[in-house]
């Protein structure tokens, strides 16, 4: 098995350990259903042709059609994406919505395309994957480097294949073509209502808790500006090209406003106002990672904290907002040293739970204002939290092997249904 899945699936084999479930669900949940490469090729705006690889993977659709987001990054491989569909399935148990997990990516560069080529690119995508999707078997939605824009061209391509307006087929577009109010903001705000409920029961009150922030992207900048006006001390963050750090707490929604002017972090090192209100040092990714900080939050990509750098956090918590950025020997270390993680697939389920209530919103043809999309969010976030908290004190596991737990067991449910071994052969 290739490195990122069996880390992954390093996940699942200590979680079986304190479930007992159907021999035959484990078995069928080590393998990712079905997994499709494709190859399109794109006519670039100087005349020539490039053809770039493509990705989607089912992991498994015992509990509904598959989800999960499509991203635009030079490091996807068939690997990594099939790794990302693991984790959705268990995300989608966790939060218990009815879907499987699934994901897709594109492998390459999205900041050396244009606008015309990003978009042709899309369409192509769609048009390669058009037969292994739909709002019956598998739904994407946004994900590192994809956006509304990305998913307003991929449903509008599918509806031409299909003949026929079909905005289930995919969640977070633009909210004229269908998309849900709150589902840009879902990821981060989740992740808020899991650190809302989980702080205050470790002692950690606003005022008295610093936090750093990798990755200031859709999830990182919005919890990092929603930590900010909750009252926390945010006195870190950073991008692809590095980061800042003010002791004393960093003016986040100025941050944001001029990375957002100017697309880049960097920015903010130099003239503009942030420099002139608050000093700041300019940090690696691999210095916030070290931070002396009472919350740490990966929100960038996976493989960040490894066996390598376990021993140097110093955060009492981390909150993963990213998939999968601690692989599975630094999450030893680090419950050997009593770091607690709070999992990704509890933290950043926000994300495809408004992806469920915008698929749902769709297929009822009926739209719901703001509060109700927030108000169910913290609903489902708080329950589940708590559901995994209790586990993880009922059985002496860390919060991640609980979420695994959790979800293992709505997974066997679902799997059992259509019959094991022990149906048939008792
Ligand atoms: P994004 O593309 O909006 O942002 C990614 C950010 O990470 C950018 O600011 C980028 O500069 C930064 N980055 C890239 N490489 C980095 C590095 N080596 N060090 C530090 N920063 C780096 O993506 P996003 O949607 O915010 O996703 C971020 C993470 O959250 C991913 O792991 C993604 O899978 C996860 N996630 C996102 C959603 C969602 O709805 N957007 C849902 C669930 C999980």
């Amino acid at each position: 098995m290739s490195s990122l899945l069996s880390d992954a699936n390093q996940r699942l084999e200590k979680a079986l350990r304190y479930v007992t479930i159907d021999e035959d669900v484990a078995t069928r949940l080590h393998y990712p259903k079905a997994s499709l490469m494709v190859s399109i090729p794109v006519r670039m705006d100087n005349g020539s042709l490039r053809v770039f690889q493509g990705y989607r993977v089912r992991y498994d659709d015992s509990r509904g059609p598959t989800k999960g987001g499509v991203r635009f990054h030079p490091s996807v491989s068939m690997d990594e994406v099939q790794s990302l569909a693991f984790w959705m399935t268990f995300k989608c148990a966790v939060l218990n919505l009815p879907f499987g997990g699934a994901k897709g990516g594109i492998t390459l560069n999205p900041k050396e395309l244009s606008k015309f080529e990003l978009e042709r690119l899309t369409r192509g995508y769609v048009d390669a994957i058009a037969d292994f999707i739909g709002p019956d078997i598998d739904i994407p939605a946004p994900d590192v480097y994809t956006n509304q824009m990305v998913m307003g061209w991929m449903m509008d391509q599918y509806s031409i294949i299909q003949r026929k307006i079909t905005p289930a087929v995919v969640t977070g577009k633009p909210i004229s073509m269908g998309g849900s109010l709150g589902r840009e903001t879902a990821t981060a705000m989740g992740a808020f209502f899991v650190m809302q409920r989980a702080l205050p029961q470790l002692g950690q009150s606003p005022q008295d808790t610093t936090v750093a922030v990798q990755g200031f992207g859709n999830a990182g900048a919005i919890i990092a500006e929603l930590l900010y006006h909750a009252g926390y001390k945010v006195v870190a963050v950073s991008d692809s090209k590095g980061g800042i750090y003010a002791p004393q707490g960093l003016d986040i929604p100025s941050v944001r406003h001029i990375k957002e002017a100017n697309r880049q972090l960097k920015a903010v090192y130099c003239a503009a106002s942030v420099c002139n209100d608050v000093e700041h040092d300019v940090i690696t990714n691999e210095q916030l990672l070290e931070l002396d900080v009472d919350v740490l939050v990966p929100a960038a990509l996976e493989n960040q904290i490894t066996a390598e750098n376990a021993d140097r956090i110093k955060a009492k918590y981390i909150f993963e907002v990213a998939n999968g950025p601690i692989t599975s020997s630094a999450d030893t270390m680090l419950e050997e040293r009593g770091i607690e993680v709070f999992p990704d697939i509890l933290v950043n389920a926000g994300g495809v739970t408004v992806s469920y209530f915008e698929w749902v919103q769709n297929r009822s043809g009926f739209y719901w204002p703001l509060e109700e999309v927030n108000n169910r969010l913290e609903k489902s976030m708080t329950v589940e939290t708590e559901n995994i908290w209790a586990i993880a004190r009922d059985l002496k596991v860390s919060l991640r092997t609980a979420a695994y737990v959790h979800a293992l067991n709505r997974l066997d449910a679902a799997i059992k249904a259509k019959g094991t071994r022990d149906y048939y052969m008792n």
